[in-house]
């Protein structure tokens, strides 16, 4: 029963890692929120020492360790990626800083996508280029060739995250994975973009993945968190020191909570998720005030067939550019109702933004420009509400913009 290949991706997602107890106490369907910091131990004169104890058995000590919920929903996200371990996080970014600093030392070699989200570049910048002095190197990885020329025995860390924040470009994971193998390097996806319930990095040769779990895995806009799933048994220890010892840095017991339920439905999430995202991308594709959109289930996508052998639907994200001025896309904005104007993604409901004055307003405009995102690219994070709301309050974003 306990065996996670016995069942498919949408009976993992209801209830693994929780089952209903009745011998044993109430007998509560979900998991509930255990709250304890710390634990009773059965007595001074047992066998029980801190490295053995197992939360799989049900022993715990001390909350910052292992906690019953947060337990539950790592094994959850273990079996959703396909992975042996998994750790929750208080933040995405708190996921992929204990990977890097799990695997990367001073001196080391790391490789990553020269496209990764904002604040990720700023970690590998900042605190692990210049603070901890690892020497980074940033490549174009759309071109995979660009990866392999920079990847070699000296390199610890091939970092990626596909597809990329605003402009969906993607990278080929699994030719990737068989560079960093060749290379001795680890590999590592973040998949927050995508889920697994689109794409499985550990299936495809990486090594570890992560997740804001703040967008899909979450999926109501309600909790920060973040997750780390790998079947690499050095990399598990490293990680499991770091989050519980070394950083202690772990999701509370409500947010775990929060998780295990969101999880449920992720699978019938992005169903919706990516078909409300195809049809409004076909809709603007056809549009007259659009110029371009991007969206990996676009058959126009530069890299469709990639995005066709990786990944199982086009996702929910998709950015478009609209013929005009700045001042055109904040009457579009202005004109909405149904969308609503944040950062942030993967929530059940949709949201927009204009990447050059918000995610992204921190980049210099010359260098926006040069890496494509322009003063009029909008991002949409497609909700799941019924589609033909989402395409009539774009049809009055345009009639806001033509009035202007
Ligand atoms: N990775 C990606 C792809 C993201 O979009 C984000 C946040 O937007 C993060 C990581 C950071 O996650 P968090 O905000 O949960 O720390």
């Amino acid at each position: 029963m306990d065996d996670p290949d016995d069942r498919r991706f949408e009976t993992l997602a209801v209830s693994y890692g929780e089952h209903a107890t009745p011998e044993d106490g109430p007998g509560d369907v979900v998991s509930p929120i255990h709250l304890s910091s710390t634990y009773a131990l059965p007595g001074l004169d047992t066998d029980l020492s801190l490295e053995d104890v197992d939360p799989d058995r049900g022993e715990f000590v001390y909350s910052r360790l292992s906690n019953p919920t947060r337990h539950a929903l790592e094994r959850r996200l273990a079996a959703l990626e396909g992975g042996e371990t998994a750790f929750a996080f208080g933040s995405g970014t708190a996921a992929i800083a204990s990977a890097v600093l799990s695997v990367a030392e001073p001196g080391d070699h790391v490789v990553a996508f020269d496209d990764l989200y904002a604040g990720t570049r700023r970690m590998f910048e900042g605190l692990i280029a210049d603070q901890l002095h690892v020497d980074v190197e940033f490549v174009d990885a759309t071109e995979t060739d660009a990866v392999a020329e920079a990847v070699s025995a000296e390199t610890a860390l091939v970092w990626m995250e596909t597809p990329t924040n605003p402009l969906m470009g993607l990278c080929d994971i699994e030719a990737i994975a068989d560079i960093s193998e060749d290379n001795g390097a680890i590999f590592g996806v973040d998949n927050t973009f995508a889920s697994p319930a689109v794409q499985r990095p550990l299936e495809l040769g990486a090594d570890v993945v992560v997740h804001s779990t703040t967008k899909y895995l979450n999926g109501h806009s309600d909790s920060v968190g973040g997750a780390l799933i790998t079947d690499d048994p050095v990399v598990a220890e490293a990680v499991g020191f770091n989050q519980q010892i070394a950083l202690g840095n772990m999701l509370a017991p409500f947010d775990s909570y929060l998780l295990l339920r969101g999880l449920k439905t992720l699978p019938l999430r992005m169903e919706r998720h990516q078909s409300n995202a195809r049809t409004i991308a076909e809709y603007l594709d056809d549009h007259p005030r659009v110029q371009d959109v991007h969206y990996p289930g676009l058959e126009s996508h530069p890299q469709y067939d990639l995005a066709q052998r990786q990944m199982n639907g086009g996702g929910g994200i998709l950015s478009f550019e609209l013929a005009g001025e700045m001042a055109d896309a904040k009457a579009f904005l202005e004109g909405l109702d149904e969308f609503t104007l944040a950062v942030s993604l993967g929530g059940v409901e949709s949201l927009i933004e204009v990447p050059a004055a918000m995610t992204h307003e921190p980049i210099p405009r010359e260098e926006r420009l040069k890496i494509g995102i322009s003063d009029t690219l909008i991002r949409v994070s497609v909700g799941i509400e019924h589609v033909d709301d989402l395409l009539a309050d774009l049809d009055r974003g345009f009639a806001a913009m033509a009035e202007e």
